[in-house]
């Protein structure tokens, strides 16, 4: 057998050689049939088997999660069980068997296209969104009326290497460490969401393979290299030994890093700089102190409203919060507010089928046209932040107006918890995401009105450099050092300088090592990444002087290309951290 190479992106590091378990995500294809009017009893009852199949499966799903991720996770499944007792799906699919006398294939697709057809006329959103629920459960139920199981990581026996077309946040969910060596996928870039939730959890990961999965098949042997993003199925001798020395090279460097844990980031000469971690979920919290980093720098908070049928309540918000907080305690936690749409969750009240979601109602334009939502989650934050360290981030905005809209509810949140006699911190700290040009263009007038910036680079370089972070066919344009990329960051923390706030990166740009130098000389003191980056990104800020991270950035600033840019950080890298960058 010849060996293939397969070359996509690194999405996250370490090399992994196992089996593969393909995830078979194929839409079941089915044909509607006349049947005779004998069978049409035997047609129904075998709907209704598969129907209780279903069922039982979900069941059996929801206790399976009941040991891993935590009760809030199973809520999407048991949206998914009400589903298969609706009278608009079952009772309508029964009655066009027993009518129509169609097989009940072909009677559950008709259903399903005609209630599809429904909900895109409705008006309230959230029973717009039900249609994805409703086709989710209608592709289960195929699968059980022809015998083909939707498959789920849960079923993985043993260890495996997952190979799919592109996996959903569900999927993410449940995966475990323990199980799931590493994943490959056809889709995604290194900033879409499977991406980032795989370096927190520290699965090695190589997405935007493209083709992957129709190469790869169940027990063939493949190896990950999640550092390049590369895939080789069946290697030969040579390459399977030349990877087993890489592999142990790989752990051994991350050993070294180890010992860095407990030192301070800081550079030569003794400039200081914190290094925090980003989170998606509480239980996270830990992890950042244990890879040597100080505090949360984002709390993603969607997961908090995902997978469930009903909004998070105040008192919710709350809990997550403070428990977070008091967990990284003394440290800060800037926990972000929610930002949906987008590459990022749906939630039942965002709007489906924007043509552009991710220039469409996301994030801060979201919450603010939901202020319900919104205030219950300023309520949660601003009670929390009387017991933790808290600091509030809002997300995408782009220009001063939106930015007072925004603090003119936080301020109206503040004078309801008075009055209602609550007890609440009124001086929290306030900052934005800087991740859209036009922010990044009036950062000056933004920081006269919040206490910090962040910097996102994930949307910032998306929507400068007009590549959709989750396409795979572009993301070789993805490029950070790009100067348009470059003259925006410059803009911004001179803005930040001037205005005298603290200024501060969290898109994934702030966990790469090769651009830890750069950052330093352009005056971010704050990084904050994925717990694994880490200790990489200290391994770097502890072995450089102010003066080489200024001179970087003379030399990098005058690039006109990416490329040229990018030669010049690698070559600064190459003379510096030779053995860190064999392993890059
Ligand atoms: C970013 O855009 O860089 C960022 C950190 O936010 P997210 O990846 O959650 O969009
Ligand atoms: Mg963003």
């Amino acid at each position: 057998m010849e060996e293939k190479v397969y070359s996509g992106i690194g999405a996250s590091p370490g090399i992994v050689i196992g089996r593969a378990y393909l995830l078979d995500r194929r839409k079941v294809v089915v044909a509607g049939q006349r049947i005779e009017e004998v069978s049409v009893k035997d047609e129904v009852a075998r709907f209704r088997k598969a129907v209780e199949i279903s069922k039982s499966q979900l069941e059996d799903l929801k206790k399976r999660f009941a040991r891993g991720l935590g009760k809030s996770h199973r809520y999407i499944i048991d949206t998914l069980v009400m589903l298969l007792e609706d009278k608009m799906l079952i009772d309508k699919t029964v009655k066009l068997i027993r009518e129509s006398q169609v097989n009940a294939e072909g009677a559950l697709k008709d259903t399903i296209t005609s209630i599809g057809q429904k909900f895109d006329k409705i008006e309230d959103e959230y029973l717009r969104e039900r249609k994805h629920d409703i086709e989710q459960i209608g592709e289960r139920i195929l699968r059980n009326l022809v015998g083909h199981r939707q498959e789920s990581l849960t079923d993985i026996e043993g260890e495996a290497i997952v190979i799919a077309h592109d996996l959903a946040p569900t999927d993410t969910l449940q995966m475990r460490k323990d199980k799931i060596l590493a994943f490959a996928t056809d889709a995604g870039s290194r900033t879409s969401h499977t991406a980032i939730l795989a370096r927190s959890l520290g699965i090695p990961a190589a997405v935007g393979l493209d083709t992957i999965t129709d190469v790869v098949k169940t027990g063939d042997v493949v190896i990950v290299d999640g550092i390049h993003g590369v895939v080789i199925v069946d290697p030969g001798e040579e390459t399977f030994l030349e990877y087993l020395k890489r592999q142990r090279r790989f752990k051994y460097f991350e050993q070294e890093l180890e010992k860095l844990r407990t030192l301070p980031a800081e550079t030569l000469d003794g400039h200081q700089v914190y290094l925090h971690g980003n989170i998606e979920l509480p239980e996270e919290v830990a992890s950042v102190a244990e890879h040597g980093g100080t505090g949360i720098g984002l709390y993603r908070t969607e997961f908090l409203f995902m997978n469930r049928p009903t909004l998070p309540s105040e008192d919710e918000h709350y809990h997550a919060y403070r428990h977070v907080a008091a967990q990284a305690a003394p440290h800060e936690v800037v926990i972000r507010t929610l930002d949906v749409g987008g590459d990022k969750i749906a939630l039942s009240q965002t709007i489906d089928g924007e043509a552009n979601p991710a220039l469409g109602l996301r994030a801060i334009r979201f919450t603010l046209q939901k202020p319900d939502i919104f205030k219950a989650q300023l309520r949660g934050l601003l009670r929390a932040a009387a017991q933790g360290n808290i600091k509030i981030l809002f997300p995408m905005i782009s220009s001063l107006p939106e930015l007072r809209e925004t603090k003119k509810i936080l301020a109206e949140v503040k004078e309801e918890l008075r009055s209602d006699g609550v007890t609440f911190q009124e001086h929290v700290e306030i900052g934005i995401m800087i991740e859209v040009p036009a922010a990044a263009m009036i950062a000056d007038l933004l920081a006269a009105e919040v206490d910090f910036f962040s910097v996102g680079t994930n949307d910032l370089i998306q929507y400068t450099l007009a590549i959709d972070r989750q396409n795979e066919h572009v993301a070789y344009m993805y490029e950070p050092l790009d100067p348009a990329v470059l003259r925006l960051l410059q803009m911004v923390s001179k803005a930040a300088q001037q205005g005298n706030i603290t200024l501060s990166m969290c898109g994934e740009m702030a966990g790469d090592p090769l651009y830890a130098a750069i950052l330093l000389g352009l005056g971010f003191q704050h990084l904050s990444m994925n717990v694994a980056s880490i200790p990489w990104v200290k391994r770097v800020i502890r072995s450089v002087r102010m003066d080489d991270a200024n001179e970087l950035v003379s030399l990098v600033m005058q690039e006109s290309t990416a490329e040229g840019a990018r030669k010049t950080a690698e070559s600064f890298m190459q003379k510096r951290f030779p053995d860190l960058v064999a392993e890059l």
